[in-house]
């Protein structure tokens, strides 16, 4: 056994509270070379005399490099003492905190602990994320439903986009159009920030607490939302509170006094007059735009103004949770308060950071209930779209990631394929729907709450932005009618089946120098097999079921083109280029 590949800690995402009775707990091993891991748990205070079980770990994901091992433990009294006896080529040997032993220790006194299982420290996001499938609206080019609110200089809807222009689209626009949503199948909105500001993308925030007046009034907002609500869709804002922007009123007192003004601390100054030397501000911005200054979320009054925001806009206007810009340069005591705020406003209340990057750091339960989650959409255009990652290694990535965090983040996780900070999916995909159709699958059974960019549906492209922040179009002759029907189709089966939304994930084909994969997702007694084919070639895959069992009855129910016959105990499914298959067992 290779020992130094073996990896376990206490705490974050190794052993956890999954719930307020479950404690997940977690083992790494090197790749195939451990055939058994057998969990030793009990509780300390009556080990001596009532002993300890023994639960057999499996493993739940594996990457290149790694296989990662869970049980899931209820302790009797909320304490757990553990240790791990870890079976490679026969042998048999006994991990706990001091090391290796080629004996089960005698005494559990060194064994691992979970101490207690507080239920303030369990981790749980609100599960109505689980049934949700969003719906990114950037609102400048959603729809114009309000003439009488455009900016001045509003161009004609359906021009070029250029970092700068306006075409007016508004709230109004949005309620006019909820019907499209519902078709759809969509069940929540994200919305790019809706603050009053100057730019067309509002991320420089003027005045927090006001909806911008090209947009509308809070008032509308809040008819929005109530629009929203009575159609099952819930509203999801975009806060900015890493940085303000230019004409937030602190800033520009601070710009006209100086460090006499009221606000100076409001900033991170570092020497006065506010200026910009050699491209980099006298003050921290995002980035180095001297536009958008970063707030010192570290004094008490930004912190009451902005958990004042936080409250406002969930109590008063009715909103359902927030994604956070720029979140990971925010310092993580403020989240912690903020967090506090959002949920005893709105206990069920989804709290979404802005993280590109490995986000264990917020995903506590103290802090986020996710984070977007940009690794494993590289991961599936990778393999999807981009055809750089073969089989095996989309498995290893997405495994990678399903081992990274705890299972309840995993399961609310944000899954998109692209945003106003990307290229769309189509134009990635060079125009070839069968690429956007088969990456949507992924995303719309892996674990994990997908987003639909406002306009893939109907086969917008556009590059990075402004590319991608064109206006939407709403002739339907010139609409991708047939693309729309298969994301309503895709919707719909995601959200009748609690297997493809938060069942049991188990790869079932991911070969290296193959593109075609399979997985399967099964919950309360539902089994669907997800057979993807990644190639420009027609392709079979020969697929037997973890329990070696016989399926009565396999049919595709989601799949162009694609076949599938039960031979023996084996499936057979078979597919045209870049096509896929959802398969139903019986
Ligand atoms: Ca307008």
């Amino acid at each position: 056994m290779f020992e130094e590949a073996v990896y376990h800690r206490p705490k974050n995402n190794w052993s956890y509270a999954y719930d307020r009775e479950t404690v997940h707990v977690r083992i790494r091993t090197k790749r195939d070379d451990v055939e058994r891991v057998a969990l030793i748990h009990g509780d300390k205070y009556e080990w001596h005399d009532k002993g300890h079980a023994v639960t057999e770990m499996r493993v739940f994901a594996r990457d290149g490099l790694f296989d990662y091992w869970q049980a899931a433990v209820r302790p009797k009294y909320r304490r757990l003492k553990y240790g791990f006896r870890l079976i490679s080529a026969g042998e048999s040997c006994w991990l706990n905190e001091q090391g290796f032993h080629a004996a089960e220790p005698a005494s559990p006194n060194l064994y691992f602990e979970f101490p207690f299982l507080n239920p303030a420290d369990v981790f749980e996001p609100p599960s109505w994320v689980k049934d949700a499938v969003f719906y990114q609206i950037f609102p400048e080019r959603f729809a114009n439903g309000d003439p009488s609110n455009d900016p001045e200089g509003t161009l004609p809807w359906g021009g070029e986009p250029t970092p700068a222009n306006f075409f007016g689209g508004d709230l109004q626009g949005v309620i006019d159009h909820l019907d499209h949503l519902e078709r759809l199948g969509v069940n929540a909105i994200y919305f790019n920030p809706l603050f009053e500001a100057e730019t067309n993308h509002k991320y420089d925030t003027r005045d927090y607490l006001k909806v911008d007046p090209q947009f509308g009034t809070n008032e509308k907002l809040k008819e929005l939302v109530a629009a929203c609500h009575a159609r099952g869709i819930r509203v999801l804002l975009d806060a900015v509170f890493n940085h303000s922007g230019r004409t937030f009123a602190p800033f520009l007192d601070v710009l006209e006094k100086g460090a006499a003004s009221a606000y100076a601390d409001w900033f991170h100054v570092k020497s006065f007059p506010l200026e910009v030397r050699d491209g980099v501000p006298t003050y921290d911005a995002f980035a180095f735009e001297p536009h958008m200054p970063k707030l010192n979320t570290e004094n008490p009054d930004v912190q009451a103004y902005l958990l004042e925001v936080a409250r406002y806009w969930i109590e008063e206007i009715g909103v359902d949770g927030w994604r956070l810009d720029v979140a990971n340069e925010v310092d993580h005591l403020f989240w912690r308060k903020f967090r506090d705020v959002v949920k005893a406003a709105k206990p069920d209340a989804y709290i979404l950071g802005e993280i590109w990057h490995d986000s264990l750091p917020w995903l506590g339960g103290d802090q986020f209930d996710a984070v977007m989650n940009y690794p494993l959409t590289e991961a599936i255009l990778d393999y999807a779209v981009r055809g750089t990652r073969d089989s095996r290694r989309f498995a290893d990535l997405a495994g990678s990631l399903l081992a990274a965090y705890p299972q309840q983040a995993t399961e609310v996780s944000f899954n998109l394929l692209g945003s106003h900070d990307t290229p769309r999916l189509l134009t990635l995909s060079q125009g070839d729907k069968r690429k956007v159709r088969l990456a949507s699958v992924i995303q719309f059974t892996m674990p994990g709450a997908p987003c639909i960019y406002y306009g893939d549906e109907i086969g917008m492209d556009g590059g990075q932005d402004p590319g991608c922040r064109k206006c939407m179009e709403w002739d339907e002759t010139k609409q991708d009618r047939e693309l729309f029907g298969f994301f309503a189709g895709l919707t719909r089966l995601r959200r009748s089946h609690r297997a493809l939304r938060d069942g049991s994930f188990e790869w079932l084909s991911a070969e290296e120098g193959r593109t075609a994969a399979a997985y399967l997702r099964e919950a309360d007694g539902e089994r669907f097999v997800i057979a993807l084919n990644a190639g420009k070639r027609k392709v079979s895959l020969e697929l037997a079921l973890p329990d070696g069992g016989k399926p009565a009855e396999a049919r595709t129910i989601f799949g162009d083109g694609a076949a599938v016959q039960l031979r023996g105990r084996k499936l057979h499914v078979t597919m045209p280029p870049l096509g896929y298959a959802i398969v139903r067992l019986g």
